[in-house]
């Protein structure tokens, strides 16, 4: 039986290094468009290293749970995707409109 909850990364506070590990809550039912993966592996994106730095350019609404950069497992038949189908989330627009994902914002 899955626990009620699960390790995760936080962004907790607009400072420098205000970042810990903490345990969050599971996220419940999935409804519409929402996906649950089982993680396998995450990357560490530019705009992270922003926010752990408190030099970001954009408004974050805390706390925030990083690590946005994922690959995993598809667990649940959902869609037109085969159970268990590996899954990679590619940097999202905005890492890439704002150079984070390339290190040079
Ligand atoms: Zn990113």
């Amino acid at each position: 039986m899955p626990t009620a909850s699960m390790a995760a990364v936080v962004h907790y506070a607009l400072e420098k290094y205000a970042v810990e590990l903490r345990e969050v809550p599971r996220p419940g039912d999935l409804v519409d468009d929402d996906v649950l993966l089982s993680t396998r592996a995450v990357g560490v994106c530019g705009s992270e290293i922003h926010q752990y730095h408190n030099t970001q350019s954009w408004p974050v609404n805390l706390p925030v749970i990083l690590g946005h950069e994922v690959s995993g497992l598809y667990p649940k038949r959902r869609h037109s995707f085969a159970a268990s189908a590996p899954i990679a989330g590619p940097a999202s627009t905005t890492c890439v409109r704002s150079g984070a994902a390339s290190g040079t914002a």
